[in-house]
């Protein structure tokens, strides 16, 4: 069954405020068989809004709205749904009782302009806001047939009306939906669409969608069926299709990082890491294995190193090394294996950013992944910014060592 979801105000259409609520609503709705089909993000501004709503009324069973409900003149979502449904706006007594208790409460008389906060179009029912001085509102239209849910834009608000007074009126969907995640290092997006052929098609169920975030690929798996049961038979099947069609690119399902699966390698193989980062990881893999204590039980040695002149008390050598840089980082990797007892040791160099005549760019660097009978390395280069391009060359140095230790295993 479809669904879509209004946001709601100036704050949010000239960029100041970023509209969260329609994405937390989205994964409400769809965890519950809801196809979300549309967002729709429109300023204070009343023509606008009163086609909208007729609009997603026409579309969709069930449209949530949220912001505009407010006491102050540019909130107008009350006015508006009236006007779009032909309705007249009435006071509830109810929510104008809770308003002005809720004042007392705060030992302050109501603001006269608080008062526009209890009316309601006729037909509708409130849904009562235990946290706020803003009543959500119900409204089920016959023609169309469409449930409409007005909600508060402060999120915490918006988030409990949603739970404790919205949801269980929601007509229900007769979809299950079951989603699961597969993520992978070391394919592009088209790589994967290549690998993976007529699993990425359109209209297929299970759906499977392809999104990248920092450098990791996952694959959502989303089945549609009848029962649960059907669903988990249904993403079970394409989810082993993928695993094996994609092989060891696959490094774990669900929210996991790459920093978990190496460093649940290394303690399962009980071995240890050392880590010596320049500025092309800046730290950051020791950021991320020092999150927990089981994590930094596997680090031997962390150092970051902002260039190579401060890299050691051999560094003078670096001279003779003739500015051989991965030379003078093998060097102390191997010193640090045998001094701090590490099994390997990530490295990453100094980095490099050259902007070109177009004004793009471009940060270079290497990572080099050392052990007994190791020695990797692989260079990384990125448009783009320098967080995002860290990201990359640490998960590139840990993808290493993960798929090391896979075979080692
Ligand atoms: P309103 O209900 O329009 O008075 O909104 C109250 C406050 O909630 C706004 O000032 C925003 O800071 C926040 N807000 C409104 N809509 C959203 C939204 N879609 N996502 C996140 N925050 C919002
Ligand atoms: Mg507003």
């Amino acid at each position: 069954m479809k669904a879509e979801i209004i946001a709601i105000g100036s704050e949010l259409t000239c960029g100041a405020q970023l509209d969260t609520n329609s994405q937390w609503l989205s994964c409400e709705l769809e965890a519950r068989g809801w196809t979300v089909q549309r967002h729709t993000t429109v300023a204070d501004d009343r023509a606008a809004m009163v086609r909208i709503y007729q609009e997603a009324a026409e579309r969709s069973r069930v449209v949530l709205i949220t912001g505009g409900l407010g006491p102050t003149l540019d909130d107008i979502t009350r006015d508006t749904l009236a006007e779009a449904f032909g309705q007249q706006l009435v006071e509830d007594e109810e929510s104008l009782r809770h308003i002005e208790a809720l004042f007392t409460s705060r030992n302050r008389q109501m603001p006269e302009r608080n008062r526009v906060q209890a009316l309601r179009p006729e037909s509708a029912s409130v849904l009562h806001n235990a946290h706020g001085t803003a009543p959500g509102i119900l409204l089920e239209l016959s023609s169309p047939v469409c449930t409409i849910g007005v909600m508060p834009g402060v999120p915490a608000e918006m988030r409990r009306m949603f739970h404790e007074r919205l949801v269980h009126e929601l007509p229900a969907s007769d979809v299950f939906v079951r989603r699961s995640v597969i993520r992978t290092f070391g394919l592009g997006e088209s790589d994967a669409e290549r690998l993976l052929g007529d699993l990425t098609a359109r209209g297929r169920n299970p759906e499977v969608g392809i999104t990248a975030s920092d450098a990791v690929i996952s694959l959502s798996v989303t089945a549609r069926a009848g029962s649960a049961a059907e669903c988990e038979m249904l993403t079970a099947a394409v989810r082993d299709q993928i695993k094996e069609q994609l092989a060891d690119v696959v490094f774990g399902e669900g929210e996991i990082e790459l920093h978990h699966v190496v460093a649940g390698q290394l303690l399962h193989q009980d071995r240890k890491l050392a880590l010596l980062e320049g500025p092309t990881t800046g730290g950051l893999i020791g950021q991320w294995l020092t999150e927990t204590e089981e994590f930094a039980s596997r680090l031997a040695h962390s150092q970051l190193f902002p260039n190579l002149s401060t890299i050691g008390p051999h560094s003078a050598s670096s001279a003779a090394l003739n500015g051989d840089w991965e030379a003078l980082l093998r060097e102390h990797g191997r010193k640090l294996l045998t001094e701090r007892t590490a099994d390997f040791v990530l490295l990453s160099s100094p980095s490099t950013l050259t902007v070109d005549e177009n004004g793009v760019r471009k940060q270079q660097g290497s990572v080099i992944v050392l052990g007994a009978d190791l020695d990797q390395s692989q260079d990384v280069s990125m448009t783009g910014n320098l967080a995002v391009f860290r990201g990359r060359a640490a998960r590139t140095a840990l993808n290493q060592l993960r798929l090391h230790l896979l075979k080692v295993r």
